[in-house]
């Protein structure tokens, strides 16, 4: 069960909790929730919740005497409290909320995809998957590192031309060897405004015991696992009681975008060269270079190294190319939904 459905469920609970009579100094949650036609998120471990509204979201918790407004903005209220075991929100603090709530002159938040990294894997003393193989007569050594070199350049090309106003990069761009953890770490540190999405894509390609096994895959980060995406420290000490709730709604939403950019890039890869190959669908893994990357992040295996068929085509710039043209759709007709998108706060 996801989290939001999880809270959501609980908040139902609460909500019927809530019908309770309420009492005049204070407004009833569930009075609060209709006449602001927003929506609740309820973590019962924190005793935080979150009232939604379009793109406007308020945090409070359970005698903490302040609301805190899309993540900035802090404003100091009478606490929230329970009476008889339902929420109750004392008037000033409900004004407070329905004013915040019902403002229509807030700006439109622009969601951008800012900048993509194309994050080619191994490289110099790290070839990867790399086998000998005999094509058109001749020995010659496949790499991996050579493989997505390739293909990032390319990638990295088209869509520098198709962007100019984001910023691609690539995390290498020769046969350099880059350690794991410094990977994301460049993407990490892009500067951005703060509504502003980063995409990290790694490209590898893979190997197998079983020189038959064929086929592209693309792997997001398991949606259970945890990151540090907002901590104390990037939000202020002030925050440190909802952290970890402002933390969940982050990686709730880096793995719907996750799993829309993987399937996006899958299913083009499938147009793109399905019929020669297999479509190892999209799958979910503690990658470290996915685990890392503080951002929605994708690892695409474009093809076994170990199978000699496979190979051949890596090793053709023109199959390389169609595998290119693939990703890069995925990427844009991503991007498209993103940017269109509140963000897929909604
Ligand atoms: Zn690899």
């Amino acid at each position: 069960m996801s989290l939001l459905k999880k809270y959501c469920l609980l908040g139902a609970a609460l909500w019927i909790a809530c019908a309770a009579p309420a009492f005049s100094e204070y407004t009833a949650l569930s009075t609060l929730l209709a006449e602001t036609a927003s929506k609740l998120e309820w973590n019962p471990l924190l005793e935080s919740g979150v009232l939604v509204k379009d793109t406007t979201q308020v945090v409070f918790t359970v005698n903490v005497p302040w609301v805190i407004v899309n993540g900035s903005r802090r404003i100091n209220v009478d606490a929230v409290r329970r009476q008889h075991g339902a929420l109750v929100f004392p008037e000033s603090t409900a004004k407070e909320i329905r004013a915040v709530l019902e403002q229509t002159d807030i700006p439109p938040k622009v969601f951008r995809v800012a900048a993509i990294v194309i994050d080619p894997g191994h490289g110099g003393k790290d070839s990867g998957a790399s086998y000998v193989h005999t094509i058109n007569g001749k020995s010659i050594r496949v790499s991996e590192k050579d493989i997505v070199l390739n293909l990032a350049k390319k990638l990295h090309v088209t869509l520098k031309a198709r962007y100019p106003d984001k910023v691609i990069l690539l995390t290498r761009e020769n046969d350099t060897y880059i350690a794991l953890e410094d990977r994301p770490y460049i993407a990490n540190t892009i500067p951005v405004k703060p509504d502003d999405a980063i995409v990290y894509i790694s490209l590898h390609a893979n190997a197998s015991m079983s020189s038959a096994a064929k086929g592209f895959e693309v792997w997001y980060l398991t949606p259970n696992y945890r990151r540090d995406l907002v901590t104390t420290a990037s939000v202020g000490k002030e925050y440190s009681e909802i952290v970890t709730i402002m933390n969940d709604m982050k990686e709730e939403e880096f793995t719907r975008e996750s799993v829309l950019l993987a399937g996006e890039i899958a299913s083009q890869l499938e147009s793109a060269i399905g019929a020669v190959t297999e479509n190892r669908k999209i799958k979910e893994g503690e990658w470290l270079v996915v685990r890392k990357a503080k951002m929605p992040a994708v690892l695409v295996e474009v093809g076994f190294v170990s199978n000699l068929e496979e190979a051949t085509r890596l090793m053709d710039d023109a199959y390389l190319q169609k595998i290119e043209k693939a990703i890069y759709n995925g990427v844009s007709h991503f991007i498209e939904q993103f940017e269109q998108s509140k963000g897929f706060t909604e």
